[in-house]
């Protein structure tokens, strides 16, 4: 069983229906870069810079910069997804850059909120990033984006850095895109309106799910409230979607939602094209969407939405899973 599965690395990430799906990896140290490189990952769709600012003094460019090399040097040409620091709420620091006097830190100052309020620590982590431009494909993922303004901002700096290092004498890439993470729910429903200022985006269920549904990702004692297989969520999925692929926006999802196989067959109704997961769960969504039908489970996408509780979304879940998987 386990000796099948690994015998997929090689394989495509094909549906039944010969449509290619692409498989990022989500990683945080050399191991989980490594690992996403041999699995046959279409690149790094989330690299979590948090792991740096863990120890007790903040990284500096140079540091950055030699971490954020090292994961384009080790996926050969592929795309390598940078997110900016998010630090904040539920990923404490020890910097003491995160500040741990909020009320509600879940709603405090983290992610690029946080980057937006410390510029001197943004614009380092910034350059170490286009820096790291010379050495493969990068893109760059904003964090805990709840509206446009933030977006904008964000990409000023990117420009500004890019022309400081240009004329400094670095070599950097020609084109760094710019995408939004979709975790809080305003930013999912004020998409149109700031989809033209992101190169691409990407859905992060473990937020987006506890911002949408009120419901603490950490607390054990919800239960099953903390779930995505609610109608709320469902629906918003397909918007956010749907609007991507309107305006012909990549996008990917790299909440755990992506890396559980249970979910494939309820994804790729919704439409998503792009899955970005933790490595060891890469090749077991592989073997699920080589066991799907792409189209078959497009046309079933209306009663999916339709559902109206957990229960209609399992029912739809246990009539639509793959024969095999
Ligand atoms: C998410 O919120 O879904 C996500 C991918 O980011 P993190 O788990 O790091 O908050
Ligand atoms: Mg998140």
């Amino acid at each position: 069983e386990r000796k099948q599965l690994y015998r997929l690395r090689r394989e495509p990430s094909r549906t039944v229906d010969g449509v290619d799906v692409r498989i990022f990896a989500n990683a945080e140290s050399r191991e989980d870069v490594a690992e996403a490189h041999a699995l046959g990952a279409a690149g790094i769709g989330l690299y979590r810079t948090e792991f740096l600012f863990m120890g007790e003094t903040l990284p500096d460019e140079d540091a950055q910069f030699r971490a954020y090399r090292d994961v384009a040097l080790g996926m050969t040409g592929r795309t390598v997804t940078i997110r900016t620091l998010d630090i904040g709420a539920d990923k404490a620091d020890r910097t003491g850059l995160a500040l741990t006097d909020e009320p509600n830190p879940a709603l405090g100052l983290r992610g690029v909120r946080l980057s937006l309020s410390r510029a001197e620590i943004f614009e380092a982590q910034m350059r170490a990033i286009v820096r790291a431009s010379g050495y493969g494909p990068v893109r760059v993922l904003v964090p805990m984006v709840s509206g446009r303004e933030e977006i904008v901002a964000t990409a000023a700096l990117l420009k500004r850095v890019r022309r400081d290092l240009t004329s400094e004498g670095h070599e950097i890439a020609e084109h760094i895109p710019l995408g939004a993470m979709i975790e809080v729910p305003a930013a999912a429903i004020s998409l149109p309106g700031f989809i033209d200022v992101v190169d691409f985006v990407s859905v992060g269920t473990n937020d987006l799910v506890q911002y949408l549904l009120a419901a603490d990702r950490n607390n054990e004692a919800l239960g099953e409230l903390y779930t995505p297989l609610h109608p709320a969520v469902l629906r918003l999925l397909e918007n956010v979607i749907r609007i991507a692929r309107r305006r012909a926006k990549p996008l990917a999802m790299c909440g755990e939602m992506a890396g559980d196989a249970q979910f494939t067959p309820l994804l790729l109704a919704l439409g998503l094209e792009e899955f970005s997961l933790h490595p060891g769960t890469l090749l077991e969504v592989r073997r699920a969407i080589r066991a799907c039908d792409l189209d078959a489970l497009r046309s079933r996408a209306p009663a999916l939405l339709r559902a109206r509780d957990r229960a209609g979304i399992e029912k739809w879940m246990r009539a639509n899973a793959p024969a095999d998987a």
